[in-house]
């Protein structure tokens, strides 16, 4: 979604099949908007899922994440490119 001037609030996206389901991101969330899913992804694990409020963007959670490109934090004000 393009949001004129920048994102309104920093969010985080999770690409659950490449999560392993490791909890260290959740652990790791100073807001506690981290949750284990009650699902299992293509690998078979729990996948983490974000609560869709509360994220501050400090991205704690990403340099937590052992699974490069499992987590993508947006802070406030960034401007989303449209995909054409
Ligand atoms: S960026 Fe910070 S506040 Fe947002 S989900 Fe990750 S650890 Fe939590
Ligand atoms: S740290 Fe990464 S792999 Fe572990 S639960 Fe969070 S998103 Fe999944």
């Amino acid at each position: 979604m393009v949001e004129k001037g920048g994102l309104e609030k920093a969010k985080v996206i999770i690409r659950e099949d490449e999560c392993k389901g490791c909890g260290l991101c959740i652990e790791a969330c100073p807001v506690d908007v981290l949750f284990e899913q009650n699902v299992l992804n293509r690998m078979g694990y729990h996948p983490a899922g974000y609560k869709g409020e509360g994220c501050t963007g400090c991205g704690i959670c990403f340099y937590q994440c052992p699974e490069p490109g499992a987590i993508t934090v947006f802070k406030k004000g960034y401007v989303e490119e449209e995909v054409t």
